[in-house]
């Protein structure tokens, strides 16, 4: 049995999302069923609508930020009842099995890889799973997360389930804390999350960015400067300074402006995944101070629900433009001109009143 879903796709890569109707399972056993509330818009929304990456499987429904309420649930679910405001971010199943889904890394899936909250293969209905811009979604309850925080901030809470983990993930494994100079590259969803979450682990924030006009919101986020990154000579005032920098830039660029500024042993860790290569960065900017590049990828369940909890304690939540589903092409236009403070978020209540 099915139940029919409402919400927006892109049905090619030129095509721009409009209304579309689907089917999502029925709840089984140990489901979840939830009516989604808000769902934010991630960077990565926009690359697969528009085939910026290899692999999107038509129609795309995107969303991967999504808060709502629970519905109705399984006959084995223990963890949620009817009425609880809950979150679900990029993944909705994994294996279970691997060395990496035992550790609680189920983004590191090893064996069939975790199944992507959209474009992901659908485990029970066949075709791909359908994410967040659309009315109700049924999810394991393995990867549905337990929100704390006030429901006046739901909205605002929603960017937390990628943009927040996502930043949150790797400031936690390379250690960030009290007494580091830390670097945040772009300051977009997930840059100005990186920002008060780096401050709220107690480091010294900057900002890089591409656009000046942003310093007075990076000093209000939590930083303490802005570095327009486009300015050699600010660049050079911090050569071989930090200790670690989060590089979340959506686009191709020069990595050795960044690698140069990290201390002996530093890293910088990247998240951003553009749609063309950056150029290949130089070896003796790493080897001659030891630094190193990385990569990151989300964040595991349990430390989703770290994060959350986290930023309920810490007073975070993401600073939010509100729109209608209707005005998401509009938004995407926004986000390739990086004119984002700091994430659009979806009320899908205008679902509703969508043509
Ligand atoms: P976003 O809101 O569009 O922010 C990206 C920021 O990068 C922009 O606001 C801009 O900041 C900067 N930027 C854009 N174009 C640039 C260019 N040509 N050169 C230098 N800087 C540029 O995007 P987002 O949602 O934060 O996502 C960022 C990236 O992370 C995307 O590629 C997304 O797919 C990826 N992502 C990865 C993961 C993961 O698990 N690794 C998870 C989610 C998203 P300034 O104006 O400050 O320069
Ligand atoms: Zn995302």
């Amino acid at each position: 049995m099915t139940i029919t879903a409402h919400g927006y796709a892109a049905q090619a890569p030129a095509a721009p999302l409009a209304p579309f109707s689907f089917e999502r399972r029925d709840p089984q056993p140990n489901d979840v069923a939830i009516d989604i509330l808000f769902c934010g818009v991630c960077h990565s929304d926009l690359h697969t609508a528009r085939g910026e990456w290899d692999g999107t499987l038509y129609p795309c429904v995107p969303g991967h930020e999504i808060v709502g309420r629970v519905a109705a649930v399984g006959n084995d679910v223990s963890k949620f009842t009817a009425g609880d405001i809950v979150g679900v971010g990029c993944m909705v199943d994994s294996c279970g099995q691997c060395p990496s889904c035992t550790d609680g890394e189920e983004q590191y899936c090893e064996t069939t890889g975790f199944v992507g909250t959209y474009n992901g293969p659908d485990p029970v209905l066949g075709g791909h799973t359908f994410g967040g811009y659309s009315d109700h979604i049924v999810v394991d309850q393995g990867f549905v997360l337990k929100i704390g925080h006030d429901e006046k901030d739901l909205a605002a809470v929603a960017p937390l389930l990628c943009a927040g983990i996502t930043t949150y993930s790797p400031l936690k494994h390379w250690k960030v804390g009290p007494g580091q100079k830390v670097g945040i590259v772009g300051l977009g969803g997930l840059g100005h999350m990186g920002v008060k979450i780096a401050a709220a682990l107690g480091a010294e924030v900057y900002v890089f960015s591409t656009s000046p006009n942003k310093r007075d919101d990076a000093r209000r986020l939590g930083a303490t400067d802005l570095i327009v990154s486009k300015d050699a000579d600010a660049m050079a005032a911090h050569a071989n300074s930090f200790d670690f920098i989060l590089n979340t830039v959506a686009a191709s660029h020069d990595l050795d402006a960044f690698t140069a500024l990290l201390k002996r042993d530093g890293t910088m860790t990247l998240v951003g995944v553009p749609e063309h290569a950056h150029p290949s960065p130089s070896v003796a900017n790493l080897i001659f101070k030891r630094r190193a590049i990385a990569g990151s990828l989300i964040g595991g369940i349990a430390e989703t629900q770290e994060m959350l909890d986290f930023c309920q304690a810490h007073g975070l939540t993401a600073d939010i433009e509100m729109i209608d589903i209707a005005d998401i092409e509009t938004a995407y236009a926004r986000m390739v001109k990086s004119d984002v403070k700091y994430r659009f978020v979806i009320d899908l209540a205008s679902l509703k009143t969508a043509a």
